[in-house]
């Protein structure tokens, strides 16, 4: 790899790095764009999904959205239906669902996913706003 490339994929790792960011490609490539403006979005992608392969960040796709995740360890998501808002679920990943499935389907099982779908604190007090103005 050469110089410029090493560079782009600490600008990048440095963008997605992190406990709780999310991301789309797109979000990424804004945020690599302000330190690189001659990086182009094949690049965010390649580099991206190389970054995946190599367990440094992770892939979490919902209704077709795909997000990098800048923690590579399993967890849990919540994602809002309204405002498509991704943020970690407080919950601890539970490994006992491995299991159960590695022993029923004699299979290996390397993480399982579980998303919650529902509506973020933020939508919640717009629609609150929203309910106050019809009434009064
Ligand atoms: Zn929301
Ligand atoms: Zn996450």
């Amino acid at each position: 790899m050469n110089r410029r490339c090493t560079r782009q994929k600490q600008i990048i790792l440095r963008v997605i790095s992190g406990d709780g960011v999310h991301m789309t490609a797109d979000e990424v490539y804004a945020a690599v764009r302000k330190e690189d403006p001659e990086i182009g979005l094949a690049t965010v992608y390649r580099n991206l999904n190389l970054m995946c392969e190599e367990g440094r960040i992770q892939k979490v796709s919902d209704n077709g959205v795909s997000f990098y995740d800048g923690n590579p360890a399993p967890h849990d998501h919540f994602v809002c239906r309204i405002c498509g808002t991704i943020m970690d679920a407080p919950t601890t990943y539970d490994r006992a669902l491995d299991a159960a499935v590695e022993e029923a389907g004699g299979v290996i099982v390397d993480r399982h996913s579980i998303i919650f779908s529902g509506i973020c604190s933020e939508c919640m007090e717009k629609q609150k706003e929203k309910e106050k103005e019809k009434w009064s």
